[in-house]
C-alpha cells in the first residue's frame, strides 16, 4: 500500500486538491455514435459469450481501449469531447463497473474524457502514470476519481492482475520519470495463448528500456497513433506481431500514422488496422484464435457485397502468417514475402484461410 499512498499525496500536493466538489452534470459536447455503431453496439451487449472482447474506439487521433472480460478495463478515454461518445458506447454495452480504469499519461488525448466515465460508472482501481502533470484535463480527471473517493495509484511492475481465469494484465515501464509520453504506462494483456500489447505513447527510448522483459504478441496496439517516434525495429524484432491496430484521426495534422512506420510494419508482413480507415475496431478472442472486424463498416461493407455479388473478384491475396485472405484493394495486405495467390475464394478456403473481416472477401 505504500506506494499508493506516496502517489496520492504527490497527487494532491500537486494539484491542491481541496474539499468536495459538486460532480459536474454530464453534457454531451459532440453527436454521439453513428445509428449504425450503436446497433453494432448493442448486437454485442446481447452477445455475451465470456470470452475476450476488446474495442478500440475511434475517438480521433487519440486512445481509448476498453477490455470486456469478467472484470472491465478501460484503457484512457479519448480527448475531452470524446467524453459522449466513450459513456454511449460503453452505455449501449450494458456497463455498469469499469474495474480497472487506466490513465497511460497525462496527456489530454488519453485523459480527456475520464472525469466523464468516473462520473458515469461504478470504478474499482484507477492506475496512473508515474511522474506529475498540471494540465488542466488531468486536473479534472484526478478531482473526480477523488470526488468519489477513488485513490489513483502507479501499478506494480511485477504484479498479475486477473480479470478472469487464465487472462490477466501487467505493466511496463512503471518507473519512468517525466511528464509526457515517456512515462506512458504499456499494458500487456495474456488470454490463455494470446498476448496483447497496448504501447500507449511509448517511444522508442521506452521501447528499448521495456524489451527485455516483452514476448512475442498476437496484436500490438502500436505506440503514439503510428509516429515516427514509436515502433521502432527492434520492437517489432522482440513481439513479432501478427495483427497492428493503430489508433489515429482522419486527416489529423501530424501526419500520423507516419509513412516509416507503416512501411516498417509492411516490410515485416504485419497486418494493420487503423481507426481513420475503419472506425471502432472490435477483437474477439477465445485465448487461441481471434478475429478483428470494423464494427460500423461490417453492414455497409457486407450489403455492398450483396449488390455487386455477380462480379467475383479475379483473385484473392493470402497471408502466410496469419492464413487470412484479402481483396487485392484491401488496405491490410501483407508484405509480398508473404503473400500467396489464390484464383477463387474456394481455393482460399480449402487452404484452411479465412476471409479478412475488414475487406469481406
Ligand atoms: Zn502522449
Ligand atoms: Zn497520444
Amino acid at each position: 500500500m505504500k506506494y499508493i499512498g506516496k502517489v496520492l499525496m504527490m497527487l494532491l500536493l500537486i494539484l491542491g486538491v481541496s474539499g468536495c466538489q459538486s460532480s459536474r452534470a454530464y453534457e454531451a459536447k459532440q453527436p454521439p455514435m453513428s445509428d449504425q455503431l450503436a446497433e453494432a453496439v448493442n448486437e454485442d451487449a446481447e452477445n455475451t459469450e465470456g470470452e475476450l472482447e476488446i474495442y478500440f474506439l475511434d475517438t480521433g487521433n487519440s486512445d481509448c481501449i476498453f477490455i470486456n472480460a469478467e472484470q472491465k478495463v478501460l484503457i484512457d478515454a479519448g480527448d475531452n469531447d470524446d467524453e459522449s461518445m466513450i459513456v454511449d458506447f460503453l452505455k449501449a454495452l450494458k456497463i455498469e463497473k469499469i474495474d480497472y480504469l487506466v490513465n497511460t499519461h497525462p496527456d489530454a488525448d488519453h485523459a480527456g474524457g475520464l472525469d466523464a466515465v468516473i462520473e458515469n460508472f461504478a470504478i474499482g482501481t484507477v492506475f496512473i502514470s508515474n511522474g506529475s502533470a498540471e494540465s488542466k484535463t488531468y486536473r479534472d480527471f484526478v478531482n473526480a476519481a477523488v470526488d468519489r473517493g477513488l485513490s489513483p495509484s502507479v501499478p506494480l511492475a511485477d504484479k498479475l492482475f486477473y480479470l478472469q481465469p487464465e487472462m490477466f494484465m501487467r505493466f511496463y515501464n512503471t518507473e519512468a520519470k517525466g511528464s509526457g509520453n515517456e512515462v506512458s504506462l504499456i499494458v500487456e494483456l495474456v488470454y490463455k495463448q494470446q498476448r496483447f500489447l497496448f504501447m500507449s505513447d511509448a517511444e522508442k527510448a521506452q521501447e528499448l528500456a521495456v524489451l527485455d522483459q516483452l514476448d512475442d504478441v498476437d496484436l500490438v496496439k502500436i505506440g503514439h497513433h503510428g509516429s515516427r517516434t514509436s515502433t521502432s525495429q527492434e520492437l517489432l524484432e522482440r513481439i513479432k506481431p501478427e495483427i497492428a491496430v493503430i489508433l489515429c484521426g482522419k486527416n489529423n495534422s501530424y501526419g500520423h500514422p507516419h509513412q516509416e512506420v507503416l512501411d516498417r510494419l509492411t516490410a515485416y508482413g504485419i497486418e494493420v488496422y487503423r481507426t481513420d480507415l475503419q472506425g471502432t475496431l472490435h477483437v474477439h478472442s477465445d485465448g487461441v484464435n481471434l478475429s478483428i472486424e470494423a464494427m460500423a463498416e461490417s453492414d455497409k461493407l457486407s450489403n455492398d457485397k450483396d449488390t455487386s455479388a455477380a462480379e467475383e473478384a479475379e483473385y484473392y491475396i493470402g497471408n502466410l502468417n496469419s492464413k487470412k485472405f484479402h481483396l487485392a484493394e484491401c488496405n491490410s495486405l501483407p508484405a509480398e514475402k508473404n503473400q500467396i495467390i489464390f484464383d477463387s475464394y474456394e481455393d482460399a478456403v480449402n487452404q484452411g484461410y479465412t476471409p479478412c473481416k475488414v475487406c469481406n472477401p
